[in-house]
């Protein structure tokens, strides 16, 4: 496969507001005239997308307008079939306004639209006019880890049913303890905190390349001594002392989401991409990536930290102008799929590593965020 299908598709752009008239006509007469009936359809659609299995055929998103980290990341989330057992349990706002307002409602509906339509993309319109209502622009480039965050957020604060909010919760977040040491008299502080992705370094503590993602992750969680200008009050001491300062995980979720921090800006000036070369495995064991004393799990019986790949969300272009796609990995076909807005084509494992990178090709594209799923016992369905 070639980068070709890092380019926008700027001859199926479809103009918003355009759209929205030809697609909202109908039902915005229904609902005026027969709400009741608007309802009913509603809640049909819903019991339909109930009885379906995940997604079987791969269906790709039309492009509305710099809509491509959007669609890649709405593709990441629907092919996860753990968060789609989540979207198809959501408890479905009664009112029309208030189901136009809702996030999760949305994605349900582009979901179902997805699954039973006939067309091999569909255009998510009435989402992005959602997520927009909430404040996320539209016809911006966005970061992909910037939207990601505010996406999950907005999915989860919008989801009324506790139980179901905590499963989105269980589902992505990483938890962590931070810890500062103080080196004088060894005076520990711990503060539990968590994540919905590592920012994971592509440099490091010597501000040297980072090759690998085990690299990247073994960085991460080595602890840096704390000097000079950076050194902590301890209280013990009640003095500024060197302190040893790391992280360590207590709990990894299903779906664990690490961010290459591809994007710096340094001492003020524009944000650059970095393109070099960064290989990541298909599984990755964590047991033997991190010590043990850096993988202190509070559930060990959560699994032992192994993962494969299930997603890779690459960006091409620069800093400032670019595209998003995401290589997903389908779990019934055991295929790798392309998702490049409404180009939907099967891939290789060696087109998904062509997002590696490459130090002397800025424009090429680059696995950006990673999502990988905890490895399941051979009998879990
Ligand atoms: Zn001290």
């Amino acid at each position: 496969m070639g980068q070709g299908l890092g380019r926008p598709e700027r001859s199926k752009f479809v103009r918003l507001e355009e759209y929205q008239t030809i697609m909202t006509v109908e039902e915005e007469e229904e609902e005026t005239q027969h709400p009741a009936d608007a309802s009913e359809k509603h809640s049909q659609k819903l019991k339909s997308i109930c009885g379906l299995a995940d997604l079987k055929n791969a269906v790709g998103l039309y492009n509305i307008g710099l809509s491509c980290c959007l669609n890649s990341l709405l593709q990441v989330f629907f092919m996860n079939r753990h968060f789609t057992a989540i979207l198809r349990r959501i408890k479905v706002p009664f009112d029309a306004v208030d189901q136009k307002q809702s996030v999760p409602y949305q994605m349900l509906l582009l979901l179902e639209a997805m699954q039973r339509g006939k067309q091999k993309s569909v255009h998510p319109v009435a989402l992005a006019r959602c997520l927009s209502n909430h404040g996320v622009k539209l016809f911006v480039l966005y970061d992909a880890s910037q939207l990601y965050l505010i996406f999950w957020n907005l999915i989860k604060s919008q989801i009324t049913n506790l139980d179901l909010a905590e499963n989105l919760t269980e589902l992505y977040t990483i938890r962590l303890q931070e810890y500062l040491v103080c080196q004088k008299c060894l005076l520990e502080t711990k503060k539990n905190s968590s994540m919905l992705m590592l920012p994971l370094p592509m440099f490091n503590h010597d501000s040297q390349r980072v090759w690998t993602l085990e690299d990247s992750l073994h960085c991460f969680f080595t602890p840096e001594h704390l000097t000079g200008d950076n050194m902590c009050h301890c209280e013990r001491c009640d003095k500024e002392t060197t302190c040893l300062q790391g992280v360590k995980v207590t709990r990894l979720p299903q779906t664990l989401t690490l961010h290459l921090k591809r994007f710096c800006s340094r001492h003020g000036n524009a944000t650059r991409k970095i393109s070099h070369y960064l290989s990541f495995p298909q599984t990755l064991d964590f047991s033997q990536i991190l010590m043990p004393e850096q993988y202190q799990a509070d559930f060990p019986e959560e699994g032992t930290g192994l993962y494969d790949l299930f997603a890779v969300v690459a960006h091409s272009g620069s800093a400032s102008c670019g595209h998003y796609c995401a290589y997903i990995w389908s779990l019934p076909e055991h295929k790798w799929y392309c998702f490049n807005d409404s180009s939907v084509c099967q891939v290789a494992w060696d087109d998904v590593k062509s997002t590696f990178g490459h130090t002397g090709l800025h424009w090429s594209e680059t696995a950006y965020l990673l999502v990988y799923r905890k490895k399941e016992s051979a009998t879990a369905v």
